[in-house]
């Protein structure tokens, strides 16, 4: 299997190229093809088997398929230190895709920094890649505008929860239109991972590495 049997934008396959992907990993082979479908889908994979991309890739389509519109595309992450991961390999897709990404984080109370978030989400960025304090921190301010969110992401779900953030997440997917896609990735499942998902997923595809 290669990357163009996925029938994935020209922009998108060029970039994935540039990259030096050469083949779908495990966990892309069997995940992209599902969200590509617009199925929910729960994720069982580590860290460096590919997962961000696995995620990545078929959500960038989507958003190639519906452009401008800003805010399409939710991810949670545990960390900043993710969050910046996620964010730059975003922006390994963006140089030719376009697509854009904002990474909402804490750790930083400079206003200039705050400003630059408020304005990303305000006006344009198509991919918001959030800790769930920081983004609530935002919301609570008033301008986030959550309602063009197509697809929800979260990533290392475990360690999310492992670091109390339940209610927050629960929160904020309470502000997400319900007609959504929701997408969680964790290294491993125990029962409150089954029950969030439970929660906030609708019949999902399931892909174990
Ligand atoms: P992740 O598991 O998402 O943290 O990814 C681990 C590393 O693998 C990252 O540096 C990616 O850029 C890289 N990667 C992801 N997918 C592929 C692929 N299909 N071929 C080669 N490298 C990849």
């Amino acid at each position: 299997m290669t990357f163009h049997d996925f029938n994935l934008h020209s922009s998108l396959t060029e970039s994935i190229d540039m990259m030096q992907y050469n083949e779908p990993t495990p966990v892309q082979a069997q995940a992209i093809p599902e969200i590509l479908s617009g199925r929910d889908l729960i994720g069982c994979a580590q860290t460096g088997t590919g997962k961000t991309a696995a995620y990545l890739i078929p959500t960038i389509q989507h958003i190639l398929d519906h452009p401008k519109e800003a805010s399409q595309c939710l991810i949670l992450a545990p960390t900043r230190e993710l969050a910046k991961q996620i964010d730059q390999q975003i922006d390994g897709f963006g140089y030719l895709t376009g697509v854009t990404s904002m990474a909402i984080y804490g750790g930083s109370t400079g206003g200039e920094v705050w400003s630059r978030q408020r304005n990303a989400m305000e006006n344009g960025a198509e991919i918001l890649v959030a800790t769930p304090g920081r983004l609530i921190a935002h919301m609570r301010m008033g301008y986030v505008q959550l309602d063009h969110i197509r697809t929800l992401i979260l990533d290392e779900a475990d360690k999310m929860l492992d670091m109390g953030f339940f209610e927050d997440i629960i929160q904020i997917v309470n502000e997400l239109p319900t007609d959504r896609q929701t997408l969680l990735f964790s290294a491993t499942m125990p029962k409150k991972i089954r029950l969030l998902a439970d929660r906030i997923l609708r019949d999902p595809a399931e892909v174990n590495i």
